[in-house]
């Protein structure tokens, strides 16, 4: 008989471990608490827009998953578009285009500010190389032993604290290891500075540091997260949605059932393998029975930070050139503005277009709890302000919500991951994968890459028997 796996949660990583291992013959149900899967890699579509949480493109964003992104291209994205990436930044009042250049970025600072931040950052290696200094543990230190204290007040600092929440005193220096725009950045500038000082640096050499293009299903991200969820069905998964794991039944480490819920019905499954690609904290909660109350602790303080996206529709054809465009000013109260009409012309139905404004936010805070109107009001007054909207070409809004968009990598986090991983990954036929399930900062084809591992482990041990 084959061995059963039920699998948390219906994102990408959750359906294409299903997939995989139902072709293998395995016994899968995947179990959605929503009544749609994709996760946040699905589509908000409206009407006949096309629209994502945020734009989704699909690359291989490190070595180790181009094989898993040239297989999954090959099987579910024949017609993927082949995308030319445009994106800005809204900096100190002007559009710079990103990848940066030496002249954009000092043409957007006062010359003297321009010198300052030069002679910062020489100082800083100075001091670096004299003295030596050990990786500071915060975001501020980390830039600052850098680039010295002006850069970091004039763009990092605010920046960070506008996306994530806190100050750049206590965002551990850890989140710098993920492979994140803002890190390009930092690489960027670093040599901004040294081609301002060495004029030999050309600014091809730092434009070529970015992937130019990337791949986007034709009807949306949440074409391909469809494509996939009919393959693990095809081969026999079966998706359970508006459907929660409420207990986990144990045998000392090994998960040996779930009881599952759907509204008032309720009924236990046994199981061979168990995996989990829903938010860490929220495992550990269900293991409640068998955790420590050090484990539960930290799991607890492990925090995401969520987005909100007001999507505003727009009787106009265009409004940026650019796909997205990022705005680092705490006054404005989005982080950056994403419009998908420029990934392709059956985004928008003609002369229409949507700009999707991303606003991080806590859940349950003010503007996580604020009325679709209000966040709608406030993203329209500021494209106002900035000159690109007109209030009366905008003829409807919508607005979605995302609890876990980025995990958040505050200091001392580490320390915590480690624990609540420690225990997790001790766990018997028990895996954890995916960005919540493994609170790592990492994008669909790391996702794909995880699910894949995790596949060939199972049917590794299968292989090896008891
Ligand atoms: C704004 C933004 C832009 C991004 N852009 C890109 C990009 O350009 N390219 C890229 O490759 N990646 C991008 N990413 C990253 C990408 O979205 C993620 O890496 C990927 O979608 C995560 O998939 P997942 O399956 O691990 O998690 P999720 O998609 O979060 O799926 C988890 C699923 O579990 C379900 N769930 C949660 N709790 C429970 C429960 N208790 N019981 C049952 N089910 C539950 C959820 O409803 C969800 O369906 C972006 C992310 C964001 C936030």
């Amino acid at each position: 008989m084959s061995k059963k796996i039920v699998i948390l949660g219906a994102g990408i990583t959750g359906l294409v471990a299903a997939w995989r291992l139902a072709s293998k013959g395995f016994d899968v149900e995947v179990v959605e608490k929503q009544p749609l899967g994709g996760g946040i890699g699905g589509s908000i579509n409206h009407g006949d827009f096309i629209i994502d949480h945020g734009i989704h493109g699909v690359y291989a964003s490190r070595l180790e998953t181009i094989p898993v992104v040239e297989e999954m291209v090959r099987t579910f994205g024949q017609d993927f578009l082949t995308v030319e990436k445009k994106t800005s930044i809204y900096f100190n009042g002007q559009y710079l285009k990103y990848p940066l250049g030496v002249k954009e970025i000092f043409q957007a600072l006062p010359i003297t500010t321009s010198v300052k931040c030069s002679m910062d950052f020489v100082s800083a290696r100075l001091k670096k190389r004299l003295w030596g200094s050990s990786d500071g543990e915060s975001f501020q230190e980390w830039v600052e032993d850098r680039f010295g204290p002006r850069l970091y007040q004039i763009y990092f600092g605010p920046y960070v604290e506008k996306v994530w929440g806190i100050p750049g005193s206590q965002m551990s220096s850890l989140w710098l290891a993920r492979r994140v725009e803002e890190l390009s950045l930092i690489s960027v500038l670093k040599r901004a500075i040294l081609g301002l000082l060495v004029p030999s640096y050309r600014d091809n050499e730092m434009r070529s540091l970015q992937p130019l293009t990337f791949l986007y299903a034709p009807k949306g991200s949440g074409q391909y997260t469809e494509r996939v969820r009919q393959a693990a069905e095809n081969a026999g998964a079966r998706i359970s949605y508006e459907t929660e794991v409420t207990r986990l039944i144990m045998d000392g480490r090994r998960v040996t059932g779930a009881e599952i819920r759907k509204g008032d019905f309720r009924e236990i499954r046994p199981l061979d393998f168990f995996i989990s690609t829903i938010p860490l904290p929220s495992l550990v909660k269900m293991l409640e029975s068998i955790a420590d109350s050090e484990t539960m602790d930290a799991a607890r303080k492990l925090r995401y930070r969520a987005l909100v996206f007001v999507n505003l529709f727009i009787n106009r054809s265009q409004v940026y050139r650019d796909q997205w465009v990022y705005y680092s000013d705490p006054a404005i109260p989005f982080i950056r503005v994403n419009e998908y009409t420029n990934l392709g012309p059956k985004f928008s139905p003609p002369g229409q277009t949507v700009l999707q404004c991303e606003v991080s936010c806590f859940t349950g805070d003010d503007i996580w709890s604020a009325s679709d109107q209000y966040l709608a009001e406030i993203c329209l007054a500021s494209l106002e302000n900035l000159g690109l909207v007109n209030r009366d070409e905008v003829f409807h809004s919508t607005v979605a919500r995302q609890s876990t968009a980025y995990p958040v990598f505050d200091v001392g986090c580490e320390a915590k991951l480690k624990r609540v991983l420690g225990f997790t990954d001790k766990l018997e036929e028990v895996f954890t994968l995916g960005r919540q399930g493994r609170f790592e900062y990492i994008n669909m084809d790391e996702c794909v890459w995880q699910a894949t591992a995790c596949y060939a482990e199972i049917a590794h041990r299968e292989e090896q028997g008891p």
